[in-house]
């Protein structure tokens, strides 16, 4: 199948700030693809860019293979900041009106997006009268008029409260499954990793890395144990096994194996062979947070 999207070196300046430098990668077909980084790192910047909202200084970027032409930017739905709708109109109508600036899809669409928004049964109600997780559904609903078969979104769960984030991850999710590719900028590693399954990392707008979400975030495995004699246990962990590290963290203590070899049973058994009874053991197979700080931080 063809590479959806596809930028070689993008830089772009804004007078002295460089926002890009030279940023290379290939968005697959079916992937939601997430471009994380801290604020300020370049990636409001990278999504105009590829939407002709702005212009790279240099470098190129290719659509299905392709240089940009009318008749692909039609396959690209978006949402780069939240659209001006009428406040006093229905879901409904605001919709047409987008439709006929827009011209992207024929009008008997509308309920069929409202639809997949969730927001069919107050499609008459005014736009005042929602609530923000809706407003931004509604927006999400003019981004899949004329049935683009990509969906590009700067930060979707922006300023939502979390019932609200958990509808567009939610829904997100949906029209991932429904054959959409989808291409956002989000700075929560956290909401990335619940729906993306490719990312991006940018860090002052340069590309830290890319790839398959669990090759690219997925760390160590981290099991924290604990015991009622902490000291003893950290001893005789102490002769554990030599591929791993341990830390001491107040009354738990972590051990970090390599990726995938931390054996739960293995454990408990050696500190029950060794005189000890363990009131806690969890493993943590991500270290995200940690991981992402260290890919943003050096
Ligand atoms: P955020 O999450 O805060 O939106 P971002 O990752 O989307 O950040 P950009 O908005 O692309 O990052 O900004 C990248 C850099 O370019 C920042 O240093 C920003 O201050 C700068 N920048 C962005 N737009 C402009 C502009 N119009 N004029 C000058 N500098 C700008």
């Amino acid at each position: 199948m063809e590479t959806i999207l596809t930028l070689n070196g993008i830089s772009k300046s804004y007078g002295r700030i460089k926002a890009l430098s030279g940023v290379s990668f290939e968005v697959p077909p079916g992937s939601v693809f997430g471009i994380l980084g801290p604020n300020g790192s370049g990636k409001t910047t990278l999504l105009s860019i590829i939407l002709d909202v702005l212009k790279a200084d240099s470098g190129n970027f290719l659509w299905f293979g392709k240089h940009g032409s009318p008749e692909q930017r039609k396959k690209i739905g978006s949402l780069l900041e939240t659209p001006n709708f009428y406040h006093y109109l229905s879901a409904v109508n605001n919709l047409k009106i987008t439709n006929s600036i827009s011209n992207r899809g024929d009008v008997t669409q509308i309920n069929d997006v409202l639809e997949k928004v969730k927001l069919f049964e107050r499609r008459n109600s005014r736009f005042s009268s929602y609530s923000l997780g809706m407003k931004q559904r509604l927006a999400i609903a003019a981004a899949l008029l004329g049935s683009p078969k990509v969906l590009v979104f700067d930060e979707p769960t922006n300023g939502l409260d979390p019932v609200g984030i958990a509808e567009i991850r939610e829904l997100i999710i949906e029209l991932s499954k429904n054959g959409h590719t989808i291409i956002m900028a989000s700075h929560l590693l956290d909401e990335v990793e619940k729906v993306c399954t490719h990312v991006a990392i940018l860090k002052r707008g340069t590309l830290i890395t890319t790839g398959n979400v669990n090759d690219v975030l997925v760390d160590d495995d981290l099991v924290e144990i604990s015991a009622a004699n902490i000291d003893a246990l950290f001893s005789v962990m102490n002769n554990y096994s030599n591929g791993i590290k341990i830390t001491r963290d107040g009354n738990m203590i972590q051990l970090i194996f390599p990726k995938g070899t931390a054996k739960l049973d293995d454990i408990n058994n050696f500190c029950f062979n060794h005189g000890i009874i363990l009131n806690h053991l969890v493993f943590k197979k991500k270290r995200l947070e940690a991981k992402f700080f260290e890919l943003t931080n050096n």
